[in-house]
């Protein structure tokens, strides 16, 4: 579903993925790790076109976004991105948060769309707290609405950055306890995570991005047994 192939993206003169290639299996979960600046954020922004590649080949949900006509708006129906703040609207509640991008970009009616909140704020375990503002809610709280919000455009891949890192740590659990059920369900995800021992339990494909490349790949074993110094000392430093 999503497949990059020697993918090069450069700010200015600084090039920060140096030839990325991974591929992501429809209903597959992979973890991004590495340390900051090695890329996760530029990589996943790459998957929903919001950079550009410079060169490279780079394949999402059919499309080749390499290729000049991408169809920004439809890619972004079939692709949910979650940040680490969840830039809900304050002064919407959060079904009307949940019920916005369906009504105004799917052109859903507003029973459906209520509907649609409905079941995926069952999904995140708010079902009750469709009319609370998100000022009235816990920082988990909000980022599982913001999930919701996302799921609500039924999207076939959805990612995730970093997104229980601004958590006080007795939140990050619920969050976590959200994507491993999507992971369970069948959602195809790519997460970019400092939760190993999470990355470890759900993730069927880690990844681990060093100086802008894959420097080493493999499933939960890996972060046990590094088959690099470089993978060894990220594991061990604990970032
Ligand atoms: P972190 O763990 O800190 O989030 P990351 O692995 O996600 O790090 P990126 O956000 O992908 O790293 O950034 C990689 C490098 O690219 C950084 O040095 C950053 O300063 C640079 N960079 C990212 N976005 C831009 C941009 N829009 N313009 C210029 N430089 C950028
Ligand atoms: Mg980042």
């Amino acid at each position: 579903i999503v497949k990059f192939q020697k993918v090069r993206k450069s700010f200015g003169s600084a090039e920060i993925l140096k030839g990325v290639s991974l591929e992501v299996g429809r209903g597959q979960v992979v973890a991004l790790i590495g340390r900051s600046g090695s890329g996760k954020s530029t990589a996943l922004r790459c998957i929903n076109g919001l950079e550009t590649i410079n060169s490279g080949e780079l394949e999402v949900c059919g499309r080749a976004m390499h290729k000049p006509g991408l169809d920004l708006q439809s890619l972004r129906k079939d692709v949910g991105i979650v940040f680490q703040s969840y830039n809900l609207f304050p002064h919407l509640t959060v079904e009307q948060n949940i019920t916005l991008a369906p009504r105004k970009v799917n052109g859903t009616n507003v029973a459906e769309a209520q509907a649609i909140a409905a079941d995926v704020l069952k999904k995140v375990g708010l079902q009750d707290k469709a009319n609370a503002y998100p000022e009235q809610l816990s920082g988990g709280q909000q980022q599982r609405v913001a999930i919701a919000r996302s799921l609500a455009m039924k999207p076939k891949l959805m990612l995730f950055d970093e997104v229980t890192s601004a958590l006080d740590p007795e939140l990050t659990g619920e969050v976590l306890k959200v994507i491993e059920n999507l992971a369970a369900d069948g959602m195809t995800m790519v997460l970019v995570t400092h939760e190993m021992a999470f990355a470890r339990n759900v993730a069927d494909q880690i990844l681990f991005m060093h100086h802008g490349v894959v420097w080493e790949s493999g499933n939960g074993d890996m972060l046990k047994q590094p088959a690099t110094t470089e993978l060894n000392q990220f594991v061990c430093s604990g970032l």
